[in-house]
This record gives structure tokens, C-alpha cells and sequence, in this order.
């Protein structure tokens, strides 16, 4: 097993109307949308910190601060290319990741194609190494009152 590792990423929002509602690098049709000083993408922070968990460097909020305007607004997908770029500097590919996302509303299974498509696109790896899950949380917690959305993601990362 020599130059395997494991990540894990756990992310919440909060969920408001009034917001775009961002998850794994699409735009979802709804009433309330995720909040956050980036666009939000909770299912792309919990990658991006599962990777840089399995690198062993630090996590998000470490290497793109929430104080930063420069941040403010940004699209998580362009946190993710930097992310892919800093463990692929240090050597490292992605063997695979797995993400649940615990939502409510809307159903998210009609959209894991599309976000497996573009986050593939992204991380410059085969759709094959993303594996995308939704649960709900069956009406309990902040999750369930529709309060806030949750993600988890496992990544394993090998040495080139
Ligand atoms: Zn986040």
C-alpha cells in the first residue's frame, strides 16, 4: 500500500431563498439556494477538502480564505482546478472519490449525470473515479427542515 492515501470532507450551508442554489458544479431550478462567500458548492468543498485531507495539506478554508474578496462570489469549480493542480504538484493522482449529499428538496438523483459529467471535466479524470450519492434525511435536523444541505466525501490519492 505504499503511497496510498485517504481524505475525508464534511461541508454545510445554509439554505435561503434568495440564493443560487450551486451543487457538484450545476445550477439547481429551486426556491431557496446555498449560502456561503463562495457560490456555495458544498458537494465541491467536501472533494476539495477530502483532497487536500489525503495530501495531509490543511484544508479549504486554509488555502482560500472566507476573509478574501478575492474569493467572494467564485465559482467552486475554479477552487477545485487549483486544488487538483496543488496534489498533482506534489505528485499525487486521484484513484477515486466518493461524495453523499444529504439534501431534502429537490431530489438531486436526476442530476448526478450532469454533475459527474462536469466534475470529471474538471478534476481532468474519468467519470468512472466519481462516484456522486443523495440522501435525504427524511424530514430530521437542518437537513430535514430544509435549513441547510450537507456533503461527506472519501477520496483515495496515490503517488505518481
Ligand atoms: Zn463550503
Amino acid at each position: 500500500m505504499n503511497g496510498f492515501r485517504v481524505g475525508f470532507g464534511y461541508d454545510v450551508h445554509q439554505l435561503k431563498e434568495g440564493y443560487d442554489f450551486w451543487l457538484g458544479g450545476i445550477k439547481l431550478e429551486h426556491v431557496k439556494g446555498a449560502v456561503g462567500h463562495s457560490d456555495a458548492d458544498v458537494l465541491i468543498h467536501v472533494i476539495c477538502d477530502a483532497l487536500l485531507g489525503a495530501a495531509n495539506m490543511r484544508d479549504i478554508g486554509y488555502h482560500f480564505s472566507d476573509k478574501d474578496p478575492k474569493y467572494k462570489g467564485i465559482d467552486s469549480k475554479i477552487l477545485l482546478k487549483d486544488v487538483m493542480k496543488l496534489i498533482r504538484d506534489e505528485g499525487y493522482e486521484v484513484g477515486n472519490i466518493d461524495i453523499t449529499v444529504c439534501l431534502q428538496v429537490p431530489k438531486v438523483n436526476p442530476h448526478i449525470p450532469g454533475m459527474k459529467t462536469c466534475l470529471a471535466e474538471v478534476m481532468s479524470l474519468p467519470e468512472s473515479s466519481i462516484s456522486v450519492k443523495a440522501t435525504t434525511t427524511e424530514w430530521l435536523g437542518f437537513v430535514g427542515r430544509e435549513e441547510g444541505v450537507s456533503a461527506y466525501c472519501v477520496a483515495l490519492i496515490y503517488k505518481v
